[in-house]
């Protein structure tokens, strides 16, 4: 990555007093008067924190690096200032905002459209942006007024350095840059040296600390008790929303079929599912269409699902930090919620490091052992069933060459589900 001449380390945010936060509005920040009705219908009663620090900034002209996750308001934070300068000086290809997922693009998307529906404002998300460049005829961004990286530390772990490389040597130098990122890399303070010019910090959550209204629990059982341990889970706590995290897409799929052979509504998410089918299954999560959301990391950083009541690490993160970010998926915005790692005789290690990272112990999930017992033939003739349904899956997909992409469609194991006694699980409550 080509080194810029300026690169001075960046300035800290003044950071405003309580009082003064509790007060300032989104016009106080310099926002206009047509953005703030737009914030006001959306709810957004008044600017949160890394709006504060950010905004004014942002509208001086400055680059931003914030220090911030998703879920403290970071794309109001850098979309309010850009909205702002577009209504000053209307123009196409206005900002580019690069995320490392598809998903965030499209939540991104829809918060620029929301914020902007009164001022006509279009946003698109066309996918990898370097083949844009590369391939479309008549397509360039050298009128590009503002840069925005969302999540540079996992645009940059996910090995996209050289792609964004060339879309910085493809963008005028002569624009404003805003770069947010949950953790400082080093990868991320060299991207910030070669794109940001004089760039001011905005810090928002203190490191690796998770929120007071999440009541954090892990419970240690043999690794073959696993699935036992989720379906008593599941059932105790029924009602609620689940994020259950496994760590391969294999293990998403499986676990998926296998609840839905028990008859609860469980849906994957997973790198290896088609991005419509991506799309599908976190919609029909979010509409509450589907209790229970099984996934691998691709959806522990960055979405906003707001109603996740209970986070499972089914499969403990081998990373502590996405431990973080797994469990920052509930209790979100002022709610509550619970998060429950499982420990297996294999894990003790791993856990030792994220309660380490966390700087506190977790107590044990209670749980009365002799009723998840009870669950244990049912469940096993359920694995059964699941692992008969990856198989075939398996063989359809090489005998029709299909694309790996679309072997994730448990909705289509209902033949298999019937075929376990009852459907549903007896024991279930309030269902
Ligand atoms: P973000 O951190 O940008 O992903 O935002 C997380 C959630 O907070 C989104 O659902 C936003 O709509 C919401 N949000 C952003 N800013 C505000 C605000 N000032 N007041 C209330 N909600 C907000």
């Amino acid at each position: 990555m080509a080194a810029s001449e300026e690169h001075d380390s960046p300035t800290e945010a003044p950071q405003p007093q309580v009082e003064e936060e509790e007060t300032k509005t989104f016009k106080d920040l310099g926002v206009t008067d047509v953005l703030c009705e737009a914030c006001d219908q959306l709810g957004w009663t008044k600017p949160t924190k890394i709006q504060i620090e950010a905004i004014p900034l942002a509208l001086q002209g400055r680059d931003i690096i914030g220090l911030a996750e998703t879920g403290s308001g970071k794309t109001g934070a850098f979309a309010l200032p850009i909205l702002n300068a577009l209504l000053e000086t209307p123009q196409r290809l206005f900002a580019l905002v690069l995320t490392p997922t598809r998903e965030l693009a499209f939540q991104i998307s829809e918060q620029f459209e929301a914020l902007g529906s009164s001022i006509g404002v279009q946003s698109a998300t066309p996918g990898r942006l370097i083949d844009h460049l590369e391939n479309t005829k008549g397509f360039n961004l050298r009128a590009l007024k503002y840069l925005v990286m969302d999540e540079a530390d996992r645009i940059l772990n996910m090995d996209f350095e050289t792609e964004v490389d060339k879309i910085l040597k493809v963008i005028p130098r002569d624009r404003k840059t805003f770069l947010f990122s949950a953790t400082m890399t080093k990868k991320v303070q060299k991207l910030q040296r070669a794109a940001l010019k004089n760039p001011v910090k905005c810090a928002v959550s203190s490191k690796y600390q998770t929120v007071e209204k999440l009541q954090q629990y892990y419970l240690f059982i043999p690794s073959k008790f696993k699935d036992t341990y989720l379906v008593y889970i599941l059932n105790e706590l029924a009602g609620n929303s689940f994020m259950v995290f496994c760590s391969t897409c294999n293990n998403t799929q499986r676990t998926a079929l296998l609840l839905r052979n028990l008859g609860f509504t469980a849906i994957p998410l997973h790198g290896q599912m088609s991005q419509t089918k991506r799309l599908g299954s976190l919609n029909k999560f979010k509409a509450k269409a589907r209790s229970i959301l099984l996934a691998t990391d691709v959806a522990s950083r960055g979405l906003d699902i707001p109603h996740v009541d209970v986070v499972v690490n089914f499969d403990i993160p081998t990373h502590s930090k996405d431990y973080i970010h797994r469990v920052g998926r509930t209790a979100r915005a002022g709610r509550s919620g619970k998060s429950i790692t499982f420990v297996t005789q294999y894990d003790v290690e791993l856990f030792q490091r994220i309660e380490h990272l966390i700087g506190k112990k977790l107590p044990v999930f209670p749980t009365q052992d002799e009723e998840v017992m009870m669950l244990t033939e049912r469940v096993a003739e359920a694995q059964r069933f699941a692992r008969m349904e990856l198989r075939e899956h398996g063989e359809k997909k090489k005998r029709s060459r299909e694309d790996a992409g679309d072997n994730d469609d448990t909705e289509g194991a209902i033949g298999v589900r019937n075929k376990v006694a009852g459907g549903k699980m007896k024991k279930r409550k309030g269902r």
